[in-house]
């Protein structure tokens, strides 16, 4: 597999090198060379295959010879261990589901992130030879990054995880996901905000000394080897539905940094068939005024109840730019972008509630609303099938929820475990001198990750 940058065509670089460095160094994105169609046999008996089958056969096709076929077949078996149904949601006395949910949120931290930190984080280890350095994987987040990746990279070997969240504004679930692992994931409560945290992981990124010293990867999510898994998922959806009898469908994908959607419209470049992906925002929503106007205008990020999409400069973007030759016409085409504020969240929320019985987290709702909005716009004899994803299980955010609907909030297994278990993280201020002398100390306990 060769990769190119969107900054310069020109650049050639092979998988590996792409997902050690995340980003090219003239600060674009990696894009496959060559998007590779699937089959049309496959694509026609695909409602045959499994997830596990799918993904083999897309990751396969994408990444050519990176990885021997015997291999890769063990790393998304190791990976994708967990189901992404798409459920029908039909409400009472009615023939037909009213649209489907594609529930992303079965893996370990409850979130479709999943998908992309423990596929990336396997190719990682896979690539890693014995007795080479350890990896140090930097990670800042705001909830959700830190758990998927924390999760992702728990065990394997020659990793290590620092992740800096900020004190306080992480929710119960979420602090607990990123501070009970033990093993190689070390976690910093962090007194200051997101930024803050963000702040110093790009600090550590460009001193020298311990550039020098170790060997430090950010496992961002502008990553390709996180983009490729969140592929899989669509075909999968596609097969779902085929299997009742519906190939007329419609995505719609609640959005924060786009590399969720820029996922499925790579399936759709590969050959899946899609009438419309909806990129379905918060009031963050950079890309539906693009959409609309035609002027891409970046805004500093406002704190919404669905706060992993409260993103002001969507890093994918780019990328999806860049499938369609960077012709915002082409773009158009294939995407719709709708967005909404907090209190039609809430009454997303509620109204899935009341309907059909359903508890989806803000993303989801958003998603949702973008859906019913789609429908509304589109002519009447559209006969089509809605798939909106589910990208986060809504006991992650239980604040927003009403007292009425909160208390039916089913918490999953993975997460009553979580509730038994003691917090371990090390506080520190947002300092860049006090985060240097935790990570040179760190240094002189290698091979001793479990310490704690
Ligand atoms: C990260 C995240 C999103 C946004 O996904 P992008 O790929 O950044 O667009 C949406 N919902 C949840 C729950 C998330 O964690």
């Amino acid at each position: 597999m060769k990769l190119y940058s969107t900054n310069n065509h020109e650049l050639r670089t092979d998988f590996q090198t792409a997902v050690f460095n995340s980003m090219p160094a003239d600060k674009g994105l990696y894009m496959p060379l060559h998007i590779p169609r699937l089959d049309a046999d496959f694509i026609d008996h695909i409602e045959n295959y499994t997830l596990a089958e799918i993904a083999f056969k897309v990751a396969a096709a994408l990444l050519q010879d990176a990885i021997p076929a015997a291999d890769l077949k063990y790393i998304i078996d190791e990976a994708i261990n967990f189901d992404a149904p798409a459920v029908p949601l039909q409400e009472a006395g009615e023939t037909q589901p009213d649209s489907y949910v594609l529930e992303l949120f079965h893996g370990p931290s409850l979130a479709f992130k999943d998908f992309g930190a423990r596929f990336m984080s396997r190719i990682m280890g896979y690539f890693l030879k014995n007795n080479e350095k350890t990896l140090d994987v930097l990670v800042a987040t705001s909830g959700d990054t830190g758990g998927a990746v924390a999760l992702g990279f728990l065990g394997v070997p020659n990793t290590r995880v620092t992740i800096l969240y900020p004190k306080g504004k992480v929710s119960d679930i979420q602090e607990l996901q990123l501070c009970t692992n033990g093993q190689n994931i070390h976690a910093l409560e962090v007194s200051g905000t997101f930024d803050d945290c963000q702040a110093l992981v790009k600090q550590a990124f460009a001193d020298e000394e311990l550039n020098d010293k170790l060997r430090l990867t950010s496992a961002n999510s502008i990553n390709i080897a996180r983009l490729i898994p969140q592929s899989f998922y669509y075909f999968h959806a596609y097969a779902q539905l085929k299997r009742q009898g519906k190939t007329d469908v419609v995505f719609s994908v609640p959005s924060g940094n786009f590399g969720n959607i820029a996922a499925g419209l790579l399936a759709h470049k590969m050959g899946l068939p899609v009438r419309q992906f909806i990129a379905a925002t918060n009031i963050n929503d950079t890309v539906p005024r693009y959409l609309e106007s035609g002027v891409y205008e970046t805004r500093p990020s406002v704190q919404t109840y669905a706060n992993a999409m409260d993103v002001g400069a969507p890093s994918n973007w780019t990328r999806i730019m860049d499938l369609f030759g960077n012709d915002l016409e082409e773009v158009r085409k294939i995407v719709t972008g709708y967005t909404f504020t907090d209190e039609q969240t809430l009454q997303g929320i509620k109204e899935l509630y009341s309907r059909f019985h359903y508890i989806a987290c803000p993303h989801t709702s958003i998603a949702w609303l973008a859906l019913e909005k789609y429908k509304e716009n589109t002519i009447a004899d559209a006969d089509f099938a809605g798939i909106f994803a589910s990208t986060a299980h809504a006991c992650k955010f239980p604040d927003i929820f009403p007292e009425d609907i909160k208390s039916r909030i089913e918490v999953p297994g993975q997460v009553k475990e979580l509730l038994g278990k003691s917090k371990q993280a090390t506080p520190i201020q947002a300092d860049f001198g006090e985060f240097k002398r935790y990570l040179n100390t760190y240094q002189g306990q290698e091979g001793n990750a479990t310490s704690y």
